[in-house]
């Protein structure tokens, strides 16, 4: 039911422009960072993924990235990323923004993409802006505990915005951008608590929400679906034929 309303708001309100956030990898097992059982229930934030941490101690924010990335690496994608990735093959979705960090939605097939808190995929220079793939980071994660620049020589940092950070240069306009031009924002498994992306459905003419749990915004979206992403999305390509 919710989900056929929610194909009739596709179809009806292009253009229509997805924002996702971490509930939608939580199916594909990744956990989320705020809940009871989210990575931020164990560690201090500001101690492992803080631009400050970085600059004071990077040994110890690799120690928690080299993890990350290696367990993110061996995640899948699940049956929401798979049905977003089918809307824009099909034209219903012009594109996506997502907070997540773990390059699911690219591997699912979408393509326009944008990362707006960067992701895995590449280590970047702080001194000449050098990018470096993930694997071979990974590969010096095991002979030194931070990854140096093979053009400069400096420090590495994990390719992800940490706290204290600005967006990556272009994204968070590109966003905004799209939110503004869209008919209906698509919200799927954001909690919508993080700015500045919790606020770009308020860009939209409207915006309809898939999450488990509330949110912030639902008092004002079209639609609300509480329930996972993947069934919910993967009924929503069925009801759209
Ligand atoms: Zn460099």
């Amino acid at each position: 039911m919710a989900a056929a309303e929610l194909a009739a708001l596709v179809r009806e309100r292009q253009p229509c422009v997805a924002l996702t956030g971490a509930g939608i990898s939580t199916e594909s097992g990744i956990p989320d960072f705020r809940s009871p059982t989210g990575i931020w229930a164990d560690v201090d934030p500001l101690e492992v993924a803080s631009i400050r941490a970085f600059h004071e101690d990077p040994a110890r924010v690799w120690r928690f990235y080299a993890e990350r990335i290696q367990a993110l690496s061996d995640a899948e994608p699940n049956a929401g990323h798979y049905a977003l990735a089918e809307l824009e093959r099909r034209g219903l979705v012009q594109a996506l923004v997502t907070q997540n960090i773990d390059t699911l939605h690219s591997r699912a097939g979408s393509e326009d993409v944008v990362e707006v808190h960067g992701s895995i995929r590449a280590a970047q220079c702080l001194a000449c802006l050098w990018t470096e793939p993930a694997s071979t980071v990974l590969a010096q994660l095991e002979e030194r505990s931070v990854p140096v620049c093979p053009h400069c020589g400096g420090p590495l940092k994990p390719g992800v915005t940490l706290f204290g950070e600005l967006l990556p240069p272009g994204a968070l306009e590109r966003a905004t951008e799209l939110a503004r031009m869209a008919g209906l924002v698509l919200v799927v498994g954001s909690s919508l608590e993080v700015w500045p992306v919790a606020g770009l459905p308020l860009e939209a003419r409207a915006f309809a929400i898939v999450n488990q749990g509330p949110t912030a915004l639902d008092h004002q979206a079209v639609l609300k679906v509480d329930g996972p992403a993947g069934a919910t999305l993967a009924a929503v390509v069925e009801a759209l034929g």
